[in-house]
């Protein structure tokens, strides 16, 4: 079936099967340890066992060094108390006394940014609904009660706590692995000032997953606020809103083959909290008021159906089935229902511009020419060339009333159809001059304001209906994460520090996987590698370069794949791209062809034509399979490359820059005819991956923390501790390795100099100055402290401490001695 090399299609699991009974000798092992560097052997048997005897007494959080496991318990657990929070901050024991926690991590974290003034980030990892985003809102909640409590601090305390449920609702949805799955990935910065107070934040994003909003895999759910809304609002809201309680009633919330009713009692309390979180957030209840009513429109956008309409001269356009919906749109978008329909009936090209942009326009910037969309007017549907917008409009009026074109003299079109006319536009792309010629000479040789329209099917107006749903979803995410990131930003001057918490979508196969899942996976192979070069890589390097006695330890290394996915010009996205780039947006045949030239002779990447659908027993795919470091993805191609343009037609853009709403406005920036940017924006996959090698300097310039997050089982179930699911993600993340690593090696180094000048106070002999060479001082000081000689080791330049403990003791002393 996957045809490189024609090999024989490999099993997606490549992990050892494990029979949990075979293993039942683990399952009560007389050892419980917090760390796993303890373990005696350390193998991934004792590793398994450990955590299979820790997890059945609850004891969710073990250590590898510094790095914190967590398994997902899927129950309330009742360790997140005010009182646990207390206990963490306030110890009156050492840390290492304390059992494993995150909030130990966050308190690290945090210690570490005050005690040594430098930017620190806490990477979260795990699959999807292993269980990061509550590490990260514990995390968050640490912070919020662990620092001070001054009234000035107070807001920004609030507003940085509220901000999740905000994001929750927006960004997340039901997914078949979690039922509060995050679809967007979720970088927050705190700022700090000298005395480790929260004074503000600030929150980057990472692609939200917009298809969601139009169609859900089966048994998943549309994104929570859909749900909530109606469930939540009061009947006067929803009257307002032009809404009705029954989510049957949206087709975007029906299709989702799954049970609503069992998420309903929560999505009514949880949208009581969305609401409060905004208010607390900071946003009007105007604001409020707008958001919902786009929320609304989505919904009711959603249920306009299109119904084909011959036109007498044999051509096939639409009508709008449901107008009452369409007039609701209007009323909650604010704006004129003619101008709505006509830009979702009709496709308008003009031709007026100065220059040209071939590709149309999408995101926030656009031409003020074409606007090139993958979905093209229909071979059979009618064309009319016109010359300003009033003759448009005339025309559209006249339609309305006759369903007839009346061919006026300014109407040329009427035979030449829309994909000719399209092709022969496209086919003088990236030329004004031949644009004019191909049009100028047939229809108006220098016409200013000249615009070519056409009739639109059913099925393209149903794909502009959606790509416009969306991106109104999309952009008004992006808008509310802007909104708060002006309300959370610092307002006052001087030094602050950063403590980042990174949460981001987890690794996904689904049983049919799509653009989204590469981007996502992708995202996931950037992090692991970044934990694997730094918890495994880097650390070896420093030992050996540092002189201390070490054992090379293997690892395995995803470098490849991020190649393959990344490569200028060669990987994925860039094959990708390039297949955009063309006219009529490439195909996606086309590009599966590439795939497999390029990745010939690769042995992570094999391509399959005709592979039956998961979805239907009838329709088949063309996919292409990837080995990722957890394992063999098949991803179809279907509507990758429309994901990856996204574009969206310049009508539609213009009719929501139209509206008087006064958020919608503001969303499509690119609708203003005033504005002739003619530059393309980049593809999704191109952002994405700017974005996520930006991520990746940011998080290489902090001191990292790590949670890597376990999920125990796929069927989200407490008590149930698959052995085979939970060795195949410590096999996949090289936790073994990692773990080997950190028994071996140690928690923290400085260079000498540093070390003396930070606790000389420590020792008579350092105090107030030492005059000799730094490393002797060091000697010296350790000597007249309590500290075992097996916790440190002397390097070429650098001190190193093998537990964290150590270095928090040091910091105990060194605070009481000033
Ligand atoms: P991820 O972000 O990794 O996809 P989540 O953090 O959303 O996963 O966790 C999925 C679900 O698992 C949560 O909605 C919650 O029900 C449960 N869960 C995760 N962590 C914990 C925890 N520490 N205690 C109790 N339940 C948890
Ligand atoms: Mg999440």
């Amino acid at each position: 079936m996957f045809a490189r090399n024609n090999k024989v299609p490999r099993s997606c699991s490549r992990t050892r099967t494990v029979d949990a009974s075979s293993h039942t000798p683990f399952v009560d092992p007389a050892a419980d340890l917090p760390d796993c560097i303890s373990l005696d052997p350390l193998n991934e048997d004792s590793l398994l066992a450990n955590l299979l005897s820790r997890f059945k007494r609850d004891h969710i959080y073990t250590y590898i060094g510094n790095i914190l496991l967590s398994i997902n318990p899927y129950k309330p657990l009742a360790q997140y108390t005010e009182q646990a929070i207390a206990d963490y901050k306030l110890r009156t024991v050492a840390i290492s006394q304390l059992p494993p926690h995150v909030f130990a991590v966050a308190d690290h974290a945090w210690r570490s940014l005050r005690d040594f003034y430098s930017d620190q980030v806490i990477v979260i990892t795990g699959e999807s609904g292993s269980g990061k985003t509550e590490a990260s809102k514990l995390i968050l909640q640490y912070l919020g009660f662990a620092t001070g409590k001054s009234n000035e601090l107070e807001t920004v305390r609030q507003q940085l706590l509220l901000c999740n449920p905000v994001l929750e609702a927006f960004g997340n949805a039901k997914s078949i692995h979690n039922d509060n799955s995050s679809r967007f990935g979720k970088y927050i910065e705190l700022e700090f000032d000298y005395r480790g107070e929260p004074v503000g934040g600030l929150i980057t994003h990472y692609l939200l997953e917009k298809s969601r909003v139009t169609t859900q895999h089966h048994g998943e759910r549309n994104f929570h606020i859909f749900f909530q809304l109606l469930a939540g609002a009061d009947v006067q809201l929803l009257k307002s809103l032009k809404l009705q309680r029954n989510t049957d009633n949206y087709l975007y919330l029906r299709n989702n083959h799954s049970n609503p009713s069992v998420w309903h009692q929560s999505d009514k309390e949880e949208f009581l909290n969305t609401k409060k979180a905004l208010e607390t957030v900071g946003f009007s209840a105007e604001d409020i008021v707008n958001i919902f009513r786009i929320v609304a429109a989505v919904l009711k956008l959603g249920n306009l159906i299109f119904t084909p309409v011959s036109n007498i001269d044999g051509t096939e356009g639409c009508s709008i089935n449901n107008e009452y919906e369409l007039e609701e749109v209007a009323t909650l978008l604010m704006i004129s229902i003619d101008e709505l329909r006509s830009a979702l009936l009709y496709r308008t090209y003009s031709v007026s511009c100065s220059g040209m942009d071939p590709h149309g326009m999408g995101g926030v910037s656009g031409g003020n020419c074409f606007s090139r969309d993958s979905t093209l007017p229909s071979a059979n549907s009618r064309t009319y060339i016109g010359n300003n917008h009033q003759q448009h409009q005339q025309m559209l009026l006249q339609q309305q009333r006759t369903s007839l074109l009346s061919t006026s003299a300014s109407m040329v079109g009427a035979s030449m159809v829309g994909r000719d006319m399209y092709q022969m536009m496209d086919g003088c792309h990236g030329s004004e001059v031949g644009l004019q010629v191909a049009l100028g000479s047939r229809v108006y040789q220098d016409a200013k304001d000249d615009f070519v329209m056409t009739d639109l099917s059913a099925a393209e107006a149903t794909t502009g209906r959606d790509a416009l749903c969306k991106a109104l979803y999309y952009r008004l995410f992006t808008w509310i994460i802007n909104s708060i990131n002006d309300r959370i930003k610092v307002k006052q001057h001087g030094k602050r520090r950063i403590l980042s918490i990174l949460d981001i979508y987890g690794f996904e196969n689904l049983p049919t996987n799509g653009f989204e899942q590469l981007i996502i996976n992708y995202c996931n192979e950037k992090l692991q590698h970044f934990v694997t070069e730094i918890i495994v890589k880097e650390e070896q390097e420093v030992y050996m370069q540092e002189g201390l006695e070490w054992s090379p330890i293997l690892f395995p290394d995803n470098v490849a794949v991020c190649d393959l996915i990344e490569k200028h010009n060669l990987g994925l996205l860039a094959i990708m791209d390039e297949e955009c780039q063309r006219p009529c947006n490439g195909s996606e045949d086309a590009f599966l062809n590439k795939v497999g030239q390029v990745f010939q002779d690769n042995t992570q990447v094999e391509v399959a034509w005709g592979l039956p659908s998961k979805s239907s027993d009838s329709t088949t795919v063309n996919a292409f399979r990837l080995k990722h470091y957890a394992g063999w993805v098949t991803y179809s191609v279907n509507g990758f490359l429309e994901k990856n343009s996204d574009l969206l037609v310049r009508g539609l853009s213009q009719s929501m820059y139209q509206c008087s709403h006064p958020i919608v406005k503001e969303l499509f920036p690119e609708g203003n005819p005033r504005r002739t940017t003619l530059r393309r924006p980049a593809t999704s996959g191109t952002q994405f991956k700017v974005a996520i090698i930006a991520l990746m300097r940011s998080l290489r310039s902090k001191n990292p923390h790590f949670v890597r997050c376990i999920k125990p089982n796929a069927f989200k179930q407490p008590h149930h501790f698959d052995v085979q699911t939970i060795q195949n993600q410590l096999r996949y993340l090289g936790l073994l390795e990692s773990t080997q690593v950190k028994r071996n090696g140690y928690a923290f180094r400085q260079p000498y100099a540093w070390f003396l000048q930070r606790y000389k106070m420590l020792s008579t002999v350092t105090w107030p100055h030492w005059g000799g060479v730094a490393i002797e001082g060091v000697a010296r000081l350790l000597r007249d402290l309590p500290i075992s000689a097996t916790e440190y080791a002397f390097g070429r330049r650098m001190l190193f401490i093998k537990n964290d403990s150590t270095l928090m003791q040091l910091e105990d002393f060194r605070r009481i001695r000033l």
